[in-house]
């Protein structure tokens, strides 16, 4: 039974105090995660809803804040509070801090707003010292547990307080296992384990130069200062800057009543999943060990038993557990992770948080928790991430093969799950080479001892990246994730060699040497020799999945389309749920191989007699490819086609011919050999053709509707192979909504004149068909000068996309084809600045691929509103790589575009951010 006791020793020292930086855990709850952190506000609200939680307190995380701002000094009034926090609980225990007789032992633990996982450190069984380890055997009549508890102690505090190192103390506890003929450290016996204990006090005071702290409030003062220490370390400011989380959050402390899992077989410590966080199935999930403590578990100091067999070796502990882990759930209406110890069949919770998870597992469990009637709709569709919903969509191995691969021996290594993806290619140990071959169509897998800037041109073009060293913020499972690239890191098995161009597996002698093949699985680390078979993720058997979709359908303001140039690119996008094409490119079709030629000809000829014969040949091309495309995006129901938004040619015209550095290297060769003299001519005609055509500055060169204001006749050619395409589709009974869009647009007599041209074909068609043929005209936003002078283009134009590629590198001036791999990633990674801790950011992401809210967003939202003023009939959408990210999805949602258009891989993310979008803003104007 646990006496009544009141606060009120706490309360008196908090009023002397400016500030309360001390909580019991029975103050707290879970609402208070920003003070208390997300580990105490976890075990306030345990301990409030009744579970058995040892007792305790927590120190703000203002306390931590305000310790770094007065230069390291704990604030007035904490530590009288935590004494007196401390009195608390040495009466709801009935024991004594520093008390030799009945001494009370507590945890260190530190406990951040934002779950940090080995980020920041944790001391136990502080309070143990050369008398009150006589206490507790004395109590226990256990002296193999007290001298246990007390080892470790002087393991962790040394380590984690006096920052020595830890291998010396596990090479002595080695020494001491063999020495006793043991196995494992809780079969050490008693005897063995006091002279351990000498030996370990002795290795931290040569260590740290200094005694080892006997006094028990100097081992608690000096366990909190390390906790507020660890919240700047360089590994967790490294991680707080890979997810984005403030440096101003501070940590928060809990000293906590220790409980003992290492008091023999009925005691132990496990960790758990309230569902198996890797396919989301209903059953707990988790490890624990019998007689050991704090994280053993996690530690592989033993192995540990499965969680379904703490059935058989404590069987009411089990149940007690199950039916906690089921009310947790409930109660957090989340998948909760939890940690727990039992003392002689006693069980005690020591943590519950939402669980990590998988993107299957994350897809399952909303849509499960949802049946079962603990979350809404709603609710399931916000909780999982966009990114997660990509995740499952990406090739994966061919789990069979994979299989085979492992029996066959050829699983070389695992390392860190860096970015999800499987890829299999080619290994290749330097990035030069790696952009030789993955340019000239090789699929490589850049092998490296870490990446650094310099490799970034080789990791563009490669299909994964494997490094050996460097954790999940190491600079290639940066740049990797942001590339979409599947990468493994910090794989460990493998040693490197740079020189020698190989790598050597650790524990075999296998040696992968460059060129051969290999294959990485991003989403679990593996490391294989030879190439695995990816397999196509197959969409209609995701069926959790389209349900989640479905209901985000139900929520989403923002249409969903998808960019496709081919019938299957819009087969695909209609199968993952898309309602439209916003963007299919023509030239694509141009590059074919029966028709280069003929393209050709038409951009070389001389006279436009010439030209119009080479567009007269092309026209049937082009007018059975759209029909392939409208026909993709008819609802074979109902007949009625989805919208299709058809770009006129774009690039510049060389791009279809043979490159100027390679005719002239051709030519030289012709000169040289001699007596090919038709074949130079040839060449020397194409060579000053493509000469002539040559510009500094193609991307701001003759290009897009420039090009159509100059030849019209190719713009015609392509207006009437849509339109012909849309008769002969509805004479078979289709309905269809086909849109013409004009790029490129930088002044609105550049659309006028275009639009003026077609409008001319269209009404000839129409003549022809004897009835009006549905079209629209519109254009793309993609430049600067465009959208400042929206309000004058929406006059003529139908409906605006945005092209937000083309918008973002002329509205910074950076180009898209360099640079990324010249200067902007550094950008956005940071640059080291010697005197500075942190890398200085010059961008908080790359613009490429999340809009820039404050520049580029700005300019939409302007010509959006003057385009809408202008022509209220006015249909807005966005085009571009930023069609399928959540963030810039969120922005098209806040400026009310009509749709977003993506590749049809990322329709799936789309629908479920713009349902997030619209969720949130819902919210946030009520
Ligand atoms: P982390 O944030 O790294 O998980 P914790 O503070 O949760 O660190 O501590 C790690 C482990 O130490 C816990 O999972 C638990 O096993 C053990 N531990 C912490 N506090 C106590 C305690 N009061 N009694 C017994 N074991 C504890
Ligand atoms: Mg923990
Ligand atoms: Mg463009």
């Amino acid at each position: 039974m646990t006496q009544q006791i009141t606060s009120t020793g706490l309360d008196e020292v908090v009023k002397k105090s400016p500030r309360k930086w001390v909580y019991l855990f029975n103050e707290g709850n879970a609402t208070m995660r920003n003070l208390l952190g997300g580990k105490g506000a976890g075990v306030a609200e345990m301990t409030n809803a009744g579970l058995p939680v040892p007792p305790g307190f927590t120190i703000t995380t203002e306390a931590c804040n305000a310790y770094y701002d007065s230069n390291k000094q704990f604030p007035t009034g904490m530590w009288e509070q935590a004494l007196a926090a401390l009195k608390v609980v040495e009466q709801r225990t009935g024991k004594g801090f520093g008390d030799k007789n009945n001494p009370l032992l507590v945890s260190v633990r530190s406990g951040a707003r934002f779950s940090m996982p080995g980020m920041m450190d944790t001391v136990l069984n502080l309070g143990i010292n050369d008398e009150t380890v006589q206490g507790l055997v004395a109590l226990t009549g256990d002296e193999r547990f007290a001298y246990d508890a007390y080892r470790r102690f002087i393991q962790m505090f040394s380590k984690i307080v006096l920052d020595t190192d830890p291998r010396d103390f596990e090479h002595v506890l080695d020494v001491y296992k063999e020495r006793a003929h043991v196995a494992t450290d809780a079969e050490i016996p008693a005897a063995e384990l006091k002279q351990l204990v000498v030996e370990f006090k002795q290795i931290a005071e040569r260590q740290s130069g200094e005694p080892f702290p006997t006094d028990v409030h100097e081992q608690l003062r000096k366990a909190i200062e390390a906790v507020f220490s660890s919240w700047n370390n360089k590994r967790a400011r490294d991680y707080r800057n890979f997810n984005k989380i403030a440096h101003s959050l501070g940590t928060a402390v809990n000293v906590q009543t220790m409980v003992f899992g290492n008091m023999g077989s009925d005691s132990g410590t496990g960790v758990a999943f309230t569902r198996d966080p890797s396919t989301g199935e209903k059953e707990l999930y988790g490890e624990y060990l019998l007689n050991a403590q704090g994280e053993d578990v996690v530690a592989g100091i033993r192995t540990p038993s499965k969680i379904s067999r703490l059935k058989d070796d404590l069987p009411h502990v089990y149940e007690q557990f199950k039916e906690i882990a089921k009310r947790l759930e409930q109660h957090y209406r989340d998948m909760q992770d939890l940690e727990f110890t039992v003392e002689k069949g006693k069980l005690y919770m020591l943590q519950t948080r939402s669980a990590k998870r998988n993107a299957q597992a994350a897809v399952k469990v909303a849509v499960d928790m949802v049946a079962e009637g603990l979350i809404s709709k709603e609710e399931a569709v916000k909780r999982v991430e966009p990114s997660q919903v990509y995740q499952l969509l990406l090739p994966r191995f061919d789990e069979n093969e994979k299989k085979k691969a492992s029996q066959e021996g050829r699983l070389l290594a695992k390392g860190l799950n860096a970015s999800p993806g499987a890829a299999a290619g080619k290994a290749i140990f330097d990035a030069d080479t790696a952009e030789e071959l993955g340019k000239a169509g090789t699929s490589v897998v850049l092998v490296r001892p870490e990446t650094s800037p310099d490799d970034v041109h080789g990791m563009l073009v490669a299909r994964g990246i494997l490094t050996a060293r460097g954790g999940a913020t190491s600079h290639a499972a940066v740049v990797a994730r942001g590339l979409g690239l599947p990468c493994v890191a910090g794989t460990e098995g493998i040693r490197v060699s740079e020189s020698e161009k190989l790598f050597r597996v650790v524990d075999s002698d296998f040696v992968l040497r460059e060129g051969d093949d290999i294959s990485i699985d991003g989403a679990t680390g593996e490391v294989f020799a030879g190439i695995i078979k990816t397999v196509e993720p197959d969409f209609n058997k995701e069926v959790d999945l389209k349900t989640l979709l479905g209901w985000a359908d139900k929520f989403r303001k923002l249409g969903v389309w998808a960019n496709a140039d081919y019938p299957r690119d819009a087969q695909r996008a209609v199968t993952y749920g898309a309602e439209g094409i916003g963007l299919c490119r023509t030239e694509h079709m141009f590059m074919e191989q029966e028709r280069l030629p003929i393209v050709q000809k038409m951009i070389l000829s001389t006279s436009q007699q010439e030209r119009q014969a080479a567009l007269d040949q092309l026209l049937p091309f082009q007018r059975s490819d759209f029909k392939g495309v409208f026909e993709a995006m008819v609802n074979p129901e109902t007949g009625e086609g989805y919208p299709v938004v058809i770009r006129l040619i774009d690039p510049p015209l060389h791009e279809f011919l043979p490159s100027y550095e390679e005719l002239l290297v051709e030519v030289t060769r012709l000169e040289t050999e001699g007596g090919h003299d038709e074949e130079l001519q040839e060449k020397r005609k194409l060579l000053e053709a493509v000469g002539s055509m040559r510009e500094a500055n193609p991307m701001l060169g003759l290009r897009g509707c420039r090009l159509g204001l100059l030849y019209p006749e190719i713009n015609i050619m392509q207006t009437r192979a849509i339109l012909e395409a849309v008769a002969e589709l509805e004479q078979a009974g289709k309905k269809l909504h086909p849109k013409i869009m004009i790029p490129l647009v930088g002044h609105v007599n550049e659309l006028k004149e275009v639009r003026r041209q077609l409008e001319a074909v269209a009404e000839d068609i129409d003549k022809q068909q004897g009835r009006t043929i549905e079209h629209k005209f519109g254009t793309m936003i993609e430049l600067p000068r465009a959208a400042l002078t929206a309000d004058q283009i929406a006059t003529v134009a139908d409906f605006f996309s945005f092209g937000t590629n083309d918008l973002t590198q002329t509205t910074f001036g950076f180009s898209r084809d360099d640079a990324e791999a010249k200067f902007l990633l550094r950008y956005v990674e940071g640059l080291e600045e010697p005197g500075l801790k942190d890398k200085v950011k010059i961008l908080p992401v790359n613009p490429f691929q999340t809009l820039d809210r404050d520049g580029v967003g700005q300019l939409i939202r302007m010509a959006a509103e003057n385009g809408r003023k202008a022509n209220p009939d006015i249909e807005l959408g966005i085009c571009g790589e930023h069609g399928g990210d959540p963030d810039s999805i969120e922005l098209c949602q806040e400026i009310g575009l009509d749709y977003v258009s993506c590749s049809p891989f990322r329709v799936p993310v789309a629908r479920i951010a713009a349902a997030q979008a619209a969720l949130t803003h819902g919210e946030k104007d009520k």
